[in-house]
């Protein structure tokens, strides 16, 4: 069997690399993400969550480097790495880099676009078939399984069903 610190993961599908990285929770997002080429780097970003970009200086070995702002709490440092991951591996060829804002938009693309940067940023944190182990261990409680997880509540909820992405209010009775 080989050992995982001598994997060498450009022969390895990201697929592949994502399901090596998404068995037991906390899923290791720094890790995953550089198994896949990139490097991970904290930085203070005034208004910005995170980006992914090209940077042959620092990069990983796809040439990219993810940042991510160094001030937020670490579960949501975790999404944005998650989500900078997503665009790295659907929507590079859209753009050169990727830059969001607070609420994950980033110039230029539709809200469509950062929904399957969100769906699979909650598919590489919250993976089913950790969820469906969470569950058969007999842990059902959503805050539980955030914690278990390291996400926070309501990206658990959201994951969960329980609530959906946007705080929708009843229609207003005029
Ligand atoms: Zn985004």
């Amino acid at each position: 069997m080989q050992m995982q610190a001598t994997k060498n993961w450009s022969e390895f599908r990201p697929g592949e690399i994502i399901k090596h990285f998404t068995q037991e929770p906390p899923v290791d997002v720094v890790s995953l993400a550089e198994a896949l080429g990139l490097r991970v780097w904290e930085k203070s970003l005034p208004n910005i969550s995170g980006m992914v970009t090209p940077d042959q200086l620092n990069g990983g070995r796809s040439g990219y480097s993810i940042y991510v702002n160094a001030e937020d709490p670490l579960n949501r440092r975790r999404f944005t790495i998650a989500h900078e991951i997503a665009h790295y591996l659907l929507h590079r060829k859209r753009m050169p880099e990727f830059k969001d804002d607070r609420m994950y938009r980033s110039p230029g693309l539709s809200d469509d676009v950062e929904a399957e940067a969100n769906r699979l940023a909650a598919d590489i944190l919250m993976p089913r078939r950790i969820i469906r182990k969470l569950l058969d261990q007999g842990v059902d409680d959503p805050r539980i399984m955030a914690s278990r997880l390291m996400v926070s509540p309501d990206a658990m909820e959201i994951r969960l069903g329980l609530r959906s992405r946007f705080n929708t209010k009843a229609p207003r009775r005029f």
